[in-house]
């Protein structure tokens, strides 16, 4: 087992990983002997490990319950939020229960908003099961549910009290998850270690094929990078904007698709494409590291071009992007290979990058 810190003065934790940590005694240091626990999961994972961590957990707390619910993004909404409320209230659940998160970012990021509003804020922790949610939404502290106007639009941030991430648990992912969550990975090399982006290039078949010292590794350097950008500026008021990477791009390909139709690890992975071209047009990026991110990303099972959709809509859908500060786009763009520069750049060099990886 390997740990990182994720250091927040007093809301510091540690990020466990590891194989079979589910099977281990992980979470002695969040023991409540005399409170209750409330795993919260949904139908795809409960039968998977929903029982490993309910034992693992036992020993540690007076109780442990479960409030299983129903799969898919579309369930990150009120109704399905409120399902965790009736299960703490049903069960006259007090302030020091504690909330398992255990799945993909969908349960991690419910599970976390649910803790930070029930009773004013309980303690909780993140189990993810999914690549993505190892490497990226289950660090940080950001939880949110969706508005039918708008993803993510309901939230806090409220961060976790340990992260504990089971590399075993990749081994049921579906193989296209697994690359959604490789491009949040790829993504975390290219702002910001060049060295691990070489890695990345060196080792990408045997991530691909989950094996247990690479993936250890990828989880890890991703989780540090993360950490240390999120503990410079936990709710985003300038640096942090650098993990958006790609996602410019990446929203408006999902919000133009349909959301669904595209996973968001692959709208990244095609977005990171277009935003390296922005940034080469720009003078920033040289061609032949442009060429390498774009490799890195088909090597990982990732989409690298855009969907055809006509130019006009994505220079829409971008302008009401959330990162459209007082009427600028601004892209986060590279600055070399491990660098990330927050810039408004010009319609046209935009408008070339899209049309050279897709748009028509
Ligand atoms: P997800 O939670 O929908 O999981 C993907 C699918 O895999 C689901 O069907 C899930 O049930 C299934 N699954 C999970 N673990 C499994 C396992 N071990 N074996 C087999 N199947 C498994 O999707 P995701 O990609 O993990 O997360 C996406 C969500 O995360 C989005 O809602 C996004 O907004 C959010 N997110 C949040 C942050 C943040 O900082 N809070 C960052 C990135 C993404
Ligand atoms: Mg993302």
């Amino acid at each position: 087992m390997t740990t990182v810190r994720v250091e927040l003065d007093q809301r510091a934790y540690d990020i466990r990983i590891g194989a079979g940590l589910l099977g281990r005694d992980t979470f002695a240091d969040v023991a409540q002997p005399k409170a209750r626990a409330l795993i919260v999961t949904n139908t795809t994972v409960a039968p998977l490990y929903a029982q490993a961590l309910q034992q693992a957990l036992e020993p540690h707390f007076a109780e442990v319950l479960q409030c299983v619910l129903p799969d898919g993004e579309q369930y990150k909404d009120w109704p399905t939020l409120n399902r965790i409320f009736d299960a703490l209230l049903e069960r006259q659940c007090d302030r020091k229960t504690t909330l398992f998160a255990l799945g993909g970012g969908v349960i991690g990021d419910m599970t976390g908003f649910a803790a930070a509003c029930y009773m004013r804020g309980v303690p909780f922790v993140q189990v993810p099961t999914t690549l993505l949610a190892q490497v990226d939404s289950s660090v940080g502290g950001k939880t949110a549910i969706n508005h039918p106007l708008g993803k993510n639009m309901i939230g806090a941030f409220y961060q976790p009290r340990l992260v504990v991430a089971d590399v075993e648990t990749l081994r049921t992912l579906p193989p296209r998850e697994v690359s959604a969550g490789l491009a949040e990975i790829i993504k975390h090399g290219a702002i910001a270690d060049a060295e691990f982006f070489g890695w990345l290039e060196t080792h990408m078949e045997r991530l691909r094929a989950l094996e247990h010292d690479a993936v250890v590794h990828a989880v890890r350097r991703s989780c540090e990078i993360k950490a240390a950008v999120v503990a410079q500026d936990e709710t985003e008021s300038g640096l942090r904007a650098i993990l958006n990477f790609g996602h410019t791009f990446g929203h408006a390909i999902e919000a133009g698709m349909g959301y669904g139709q595209w996973l968001h690890g692959e709208a990244v992975g095609a977005g990171m494409v277009i935003a390296a071209g922005v940034s080469e047009r720009l003078g920033l990026l040289d061609p032949a590291s442009a060429v390498r991110l774009q490799e890195l990303v088909r090597r990982a099972g990732l989409p690298v071009e855009a969907p055809a959709l006509p130019l006009q809509r994505y220079l829409d859908l971008m302008q009401v992007d959330k990162k459209n500060d007082a009427g600028n786009v601004r892209f986060v763009l590279l600055q070399g290979l491990g660098g990330a520069v927050l810039r408004a750049a010009p319609q046209d060099l935009v408008t070339s990058s899209l049309l050279a990886h897709g748009a028509i």
